[in-house]
């Protein structure tokens, strides 16, 4: 186990005030890294204090001040991207191919972040009144709570961090009380860039530190990637001191492949897609509706694949699958397939059960035969799970695919131009792809609809949720 960890504000690393602490463990190992304090209201408070004062002079800053600084910022993450990779892949399991790619996409997202801090828009100032000047003020809020999951703990935090620090507020970071050791690092390397209290970061549990972030009055906004059961927590809390929100909740993606599509680039991307990060990626291919006619085709190219996956140490280069978080994860998404034979009378074509070593591995796991009102298709596994059902027309098609609370993200397979087009308008997603999945880029909004939700994260968008307006007017009679 390395040294314990401390929290970060005001510029430095302190001891937090509740002398207590939680393990992080390395989900391939089981073994315990470090030990970081469990924040209670006081450190809270604390950082939101330090937050406040910093953000006097940071909203000061001119656009371009504040791009200079996000620049630096990525440069001093891209000379430690062996490390942030490395340090993610300990904690997380992601396999390190997967965190190094990840971290040169987040150099990329802090840049666009830094162009975009000069790029605000709004209707262009003018006389919409004879004699009247109106001017459009977009300002920032003032000190954010951002609140980030497990399952891509930097990368999560980032889409939070840098466009609210781009607006010109200042941010209190709380990661995932079990994937903390990346945002303590990013802190680390902020240091010297941001001033002193820009950017704080907050470590423990969510119904403690961070529900103490989300009530803190002196905190102007919350923005959460994480379930849709803290999301409605954090709606209802918000409620009481008027705080803007920003929530990035679940996702149980719909990936249709119909008759005409290239079933062997089908068949790939549902493994890749699915699976990726262990399935526990908000925008996972976990339904896969397939066009009756190449049900049997597809799945026959499906399964070889998934089978063939290359699970094992996430350290290793070849490997593309590492274990899912915790025991009680896993626990929980062994539940889930149970229930789904068990009570539902699902077949498992393949996988179904825990992997027997060291970690916490689970087999990737394809599910035939689940009724649409089943629980393996409403609900987000979140783990490497997928079912496969069978559809009749492009009708039925998206409408088994939109039947479902969530609505982050979905694909069409198809050559068919027009198909893929009318999908896309039918499809209640946040995001539809054709012939591709999971793909995202820094200069368009990734974000949900229904119980996913609201909110975009990446893209000019994300910047403009954290401003507010204000309509200047000028009377100048001419
Ligand atoms: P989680 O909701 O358990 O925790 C997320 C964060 O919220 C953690 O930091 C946690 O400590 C905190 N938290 C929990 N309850 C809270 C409360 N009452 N008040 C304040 N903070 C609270 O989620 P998780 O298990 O860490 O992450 C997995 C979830 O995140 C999945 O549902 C996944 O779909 C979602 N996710 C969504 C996106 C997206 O872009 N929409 C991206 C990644 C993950």
């Amino acid at each position: 186990m390395t040294q314990r960890k401390e929290i970060f504000i005001n510029g430095q690393f302190v001891s937090s005030r509740s002398g207590r602490y939680d393990r992080i463990i390395n989900p391939a190992t089981e073994e315990v890294i470090t030990e970081v304090p469990t924040c209670t209201d006081e450190d809270v408070d604390q950082a939101v204090i330090a937050a406040k004062d910093a953000f006097d002079s940071w909203k000061q800053t001119t656009p371009g001040e504040r791009s200079t600084a996000l620049l630096k910022l990525a440069d001093r993450i891209e000379s430690h991207a062996d490390e942030l990779a490395t340090m993610e892949t300990h904690n997380v399991g992601t396999p390190i191919q997967f965190s190094s790619h990840l971290i040169e996409f987040i150099v990329d997202n802090l840049r666009f972040f830094a162009g975009a801090a000069r790029m605000m828009q709004g209707p262009a100032s003018g006389e919409y009144m004879a004699n009247y000047t109106s001017m459009l003020r977009r300002e920032p809020l003032g000190v954010i709570g951002s609140i980030a999951p497990w399952n891509f703990p930097l990368a999560m935090a980032i889409w939070k961090i840098g466009p609210a620090l781009a607006a010109g507020n200042t941010v209190v970071l709380k990661p995932s009380e079990l994937t903390p050791l990346t945002a303590l690092k990013l802190a680390e390397l902020s240091m010297g860039i941001l001033p002193p209290g820009v950017l704080n970061v907050v470590t423990g549990i969510g119904t403690e530190a961070g529900a103490a972030l989300v009530r803190h009055p002196d905190v102007k906004m919350a923005a959460l990637t994480g379930s849709v059961r803290a999301g409605m927590s954090i709606a209802k809390e918000a409620a009481n001191t008027m705080k803007k929100l920003h929530l990035e909740l679940g996702g149980k993606a719909p990936f249709i492949v119909f008759d005409d599509a290239n079933l062997d680039e089908a068949a790939y991307w549902a493994l890749a897609s699915g699976f990726y990060n262990s399935g526990q990626d908000c925008t996972a291919a976990t339904r896969i509706y397939i066009q009756e006619t190449v049900y049997d085709e597809f799945i026959s190219k499906l399964i070889p694949h998934v089978e063939s996956t290359v699970i094992g140490d996430p350290l290793s280069p070849d490997t593309l699958m590492g274990p899912v978080i915790s025991e009680a994860h896993l626990m929980k998404i062994d539940q889930m397939v149970k229930r789904a034979v068990n009570d539902s009378g699902c077949t498992v074509l393949t996988g179904g059960s825990r992997i027997d070593r060291p970690g916490f591995y689970y087999k990737p796991t394809v599910i035939a035969g689940a009724k649409q009102t089943d629980e393996i298709i409403q609900e987000e596994v979140f783990g490497p799970v997928m079912t496969v059902t069978p559809f009749t027309t492009d009708e039925d098609a998206i409408r088994l695919a939109n039947d479902c609370k969530y609505g982050l993200a979905s694909s069409v397979w198809t050559k068919n131009v027009d198909r893929a087009m009318r999908a896309s308008k039918q499809l209640d997603f946040g995001e539809v792809w054709t012939n591709t999945h999971l793909f995202l880029t820094s200069e368009m909004p990734h974000g949900g609809h229904k119980m996913t939700g609201y909110g975009s994260d990446l893209s000019i968008y994300a910047v403009e949720e954290y401003t507010r307006l204000k309509h200047v007017m000028i009377k100048c009679e001419s």
